[in-house]
């Protein structure tokens, strides 16, 4: 007889705009596999903010805390509200300094069939501090703005350490580490000699290679199969991460993990998509992957391979796609044909 894992309670945030949508997807495909997750749902977000006018209540940090263990949906940041990122501050308060998100070609029809690339950004520091301001000058209350990034030498042993144990346990043999210390020559600069010396202990082991970060983002669009690893500071890591996306379909194919040494945040690349909200056309492939690398992290691999596999054989072809892919399913349709895929 097949013997069951032992439960694992997870903290859920179904999120905002196509959060919920794409989370009751993922939750009815994990429950069609008998996955162990025991959800405990939370709210954050433009939820949180209606019910309780705080978008990270506290109520719901405490939970995953407690758990070590979230599932989320993306969060809208409105932009001219006085409110913080609740993904940046989740990353914060969580300490989860390592954000991994793999793309790789899964449309046999797309642009490029050969990419297999893993991003990891440096995720707490940089300019995402959210440490800015503005000075007054005359009767212009906005007359200048400023703001600060800031690494710790801590910061950046942390994620290059990281990030070459991952490449180690991942079979992976180059890192390429993306800076711009030619400009912001202390703040990245600091970032390239800490990494550049972690990279000596595993020499033989990795290779290094360092890339700025304009002429990577132009590389990635020549010949996207060169990268294996890359790392990188938390604002650049943002940005490539979103155009490998590009390279893979889109951001319906990214998933994305934060990783701390305490709990771990499993979530998609995108966010909440508001253009596309409620329209139940929502690709929820980012999140499932995403899902898939929860189930690894809980040493699930077989449950982990099996999610990844139906995947897969949806998106062979168009008839079996959603719209962003060039398909006509939505999302339920989606959802029902993996899960009988599974
Ligand atoms: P977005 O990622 O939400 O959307 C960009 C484009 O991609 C849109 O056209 C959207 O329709 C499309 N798209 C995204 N996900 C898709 C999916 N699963 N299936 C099909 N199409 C999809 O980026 P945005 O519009 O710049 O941001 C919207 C909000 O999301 C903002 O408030 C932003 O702060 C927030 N955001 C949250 C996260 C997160 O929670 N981790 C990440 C990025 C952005």
């Amino acid at each position: 007889m097949t013997k069951h894992p032992d439960p694992i309670p997870c903290t859920l945030i179904r999120g905002d705009g196509i959060g919920p949508e794409i989370v009751e997807a993922v939750l009815a495909i994990l429950d069609a596999m008998q996955s162990p997750f025991v959800w405990q749902e939370q709210i954050a977000g433009l939820a949180a903010i209606e019910r309780t006018g705080d978008p990270l209540p506290a109520a719901t940090l405490e939970n995953m805390r407690d758990t070590k263990l979230a599932l989320k949906g993306p969060l809208t940041t409105p932009v001219s509200s006085g409110f913080r990122s609740v993904n940046v501050r989740i990353r914060e308060e969580l300490k989860l300094f390592a954000n991994v998100r793999p793309g790789r070609s899964l449309i046999p029809d797309g642009k490029f069939t050969d990419v297999d690339v893993v991003l990891i950004r440096e995720n707490t520091g940089g300019f995402y501090v959210g440490v800015e301001h503005f000075i007054p000058i005359g009767d212009d209350p906005h007359a200048v703005a400023e703001a600060s990034g800031f690494l710790t030498r801590e910061n950046c042993l942390h994620i290059a350490y990281f990030a070459f144990e991952y490449a180690l346990s991942n079979n992976r043999r180059k890192v390429t580490v993306v800076h711009k210390a030619n400009i912001l020559k202390k703040l990245t600069g600091l970032f390239l000699e800490t990494v550049t010396d972690v990279s000596k202990k595993y020499a033989g082991r990795v290779e290094l290679e360092e890339c700025i970060v304009d002429n990577c983002a132009m590389q990635l669009i020549i010949n996207p199969a060169q990268f294996d690893i890359i790392l990188t500071t938390n604002m650049f890591g943002d940005i490539l991460s979103d155009e490998i996306a590009g390279l893979v379909g889109g951001l319906g194919l990214a998933p994305g993990a934060n990783i701390g040494t305490d709990a771990a945040m499993f979530e998609a690349v995108h966010g909440s998509a508001p253009d596309i909200a409620g329209r139940n056309i929502a690709n929820p492939t980012s999140l499932l992957l995403a899902a898939a690398m929860m189930l690894d992290h809980c040493q699930l691999h077989a449950m982990g391979n099996q999610l990844r596999g139906a995947i897969t054989k949806m998106l062979e072809t168009p008839a079996t796609r959603t719209r962003d892919l060039g398909g006509q399913l939505s999302t339920t349709d989606f959802t029902s044909g993996l899960i009988d895929n599974l």
